[in-house]
C-alpha cells in the first residue's frame, strides 16, 4: 500500500502515528539479529519502516534485498531509500525496476552525501544532482509513493532557511507525496520549518525525525555532521554521563518522550524513529506516551 495513503487514513481519523527506520547490517548475523529484531517492533504498530541506502550507494544491494524480506514476511508497510550518490541514471533505473516487480510501493528519494573522502557532491556520469531530479524521474517514469528529506535547521550546504524550503517547495511539485525531517533536538525549529512550510504553500505532510540519544560522543558526531544543533542544557546533561551509556540512553528516552509528547500535543501527526537498529529506546518511549496504537490527536 501507498504510505501516502495510510497517512490520508490516519489524518481523516485525527489519529498519531510512527514509523522506524533501519540500516542493512554489515554482516548475515547482524542481519538475523535485525530481522528478530524487527519482528518484535512490528507489534508496536509502526505506520511503515524505513530501510536507508548505504552512504555512496554501499550495501544497496542489503537494502532492497531488506525491503522485499520485511514487506513480505513481517507483512509491514516498507520505504526504501534512495540516493544518487555514485549511482548512474541506469543504476537507478534497475533498482527502481526490480522495486515495482517486488511490490514495494515506496521510495524515499534524497540526492545523498558526498562519498567518504570528498567535500562535494559530484554526481555520477550523468547522473542527477540533486534529489528533484530523481524525483521527477521516479514521478515520470513509475507509479510509486513518493517522499523527500527536509531540515528543521536548513540542510548543511544551504546559504539560508528559505533558499532550502524553496528546494523542499520544488521536491513536492517534482512528485514527493510528503516528507520526512532531519533529526533536530529543539521542537521550536520543527514548528519555524512548518511555518516556512506554510508560507510557501506546501501542504504535503511532514513527519517529524527523531533520534533517541544513546551515547554523547555518538550524538556530537553526528549532529556535527548533519548540520543539528544539541540544545545546551541537553549538551550539559550529556557532558555529564559521557562515560556512562546506560544513563545517556535513559536521558535520550526521557527526552525523546517529552520532544514527542510535545509534537502531538500541538497537532503533529507523524513521528519518524531512527532507530538505529535498536529497540529498546523507541520501545520505552512508546510504552512512556502509552503506545503501541495510534491514538487521537488531543
Ligand atoms: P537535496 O535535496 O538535493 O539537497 C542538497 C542541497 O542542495 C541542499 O543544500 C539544498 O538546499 C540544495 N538543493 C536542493 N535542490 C536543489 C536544486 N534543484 N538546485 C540547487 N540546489 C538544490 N543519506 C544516505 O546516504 N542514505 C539514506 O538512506 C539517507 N536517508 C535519509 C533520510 C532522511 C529523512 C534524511 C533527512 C536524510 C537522509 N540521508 C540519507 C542524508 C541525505 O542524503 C543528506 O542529507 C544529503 O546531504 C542531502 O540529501 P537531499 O535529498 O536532501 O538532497
Amino acid at each position: 500500500m501507498k504510505i501516502s495513503e495510510k497517512i490520508a487514513n490516519y489524518k481523516a481519523q485525527g489519529k498519531t502515528f510512527y514509523s522506524f527506520e533501519f540500516f542493512p547490517p554489515k554482516t548475515d548475523f547482524g542481519m538475523d539479529n535485525l530481522y528478530s529484531r524487527i519482528d518484535r517492533m512490528a507489534s508496536l504498530q509502526p505506520a511503515y519502516i524505513d530501510i536507508t541506502w548505504g552512504a555512496g550507494g554501499s550495501t544497496s544491494n542489503k537494502t532492497l534485498e531488506m525491503c522485499k524480506t520485511i514487506q513480505k514476511y513481517f507483512g509491514l508497510e516498507v520505504m526504501m531509500h534512495l540516493t544518487c550518490t555514485n549511482m548512474q541514471v541506469s543504476s537507478i533505473k534497475k533498482v527502481l525496476i526490480e522495486a515495482e516487480k517486488n511490490d514495494l510501493s515506496n521510495i524515499l528519494a534524497l540526492r545523498g552525501d558526498p562519498p567518504t573522502g570528498q567535500d562535494n557532491f559530484v554526481p555520477a556520469e550523468g547522473g542527477f544532482k540533486h534529489a528533484t531530479e530523481l524525483l521527477r524521474h521516479v514521478r515520470d517514469n513509475f507509479e510509486f509513493c513518493l517522499a523527500a528529506a527536509c531540515y528543521p535547521e536548513g540542510h548543511v550546504e544551504s546559504s539560508d532557511l528559505i533558499t532550502d524550503m524553496n528546494y523542499v517547495k520544488m521536491k513536492v511539485e517534482n512528485g514527493a507525496d510528503f516528507l520526512v525531517t532531519q533529526l533536530f533536538y529543539d521542537n521550536q525549529d520543527f514548528f519555524r520549518l512548518m511555518e516556512r512550510a506554510e508560507t510557501l504553500g506546501i501542504d504535503v505532510p511532514i513527519i517529524a525525525g527523531i533520534l533517541p540519544i544513546l551515547n554523547t560522543n555518538q550524538i556530537r558526531r553526528f549532529t556535527s555532521l548533519c548540520g543539528s544543533k544539541i540544545p545546551d542544557e541537553l549538551d550539559i546533561q550529556l557532558e555529564r554521563y559521557v562515560d556512562d551509556d546506560d544513563a545517556v540512553r535513559e536521558l535520550g528516552i526521557e527526552y525523546a518522550t517529552r520532544q514527542v509528547q510535545e509534537l502531538w500535543d500541538q497537532g503533529i501527526a507523524g513521528v519518524h524513529f531512527y532507530v538505529l537498529n535498536r529497540n529498546y529506546s523507541v520501545s520505552k518511549i512508546l510504552d512512556n506516551l502509552k503506545l503501541p496504537g495510534h491514538i487521537k490527536i488531543p
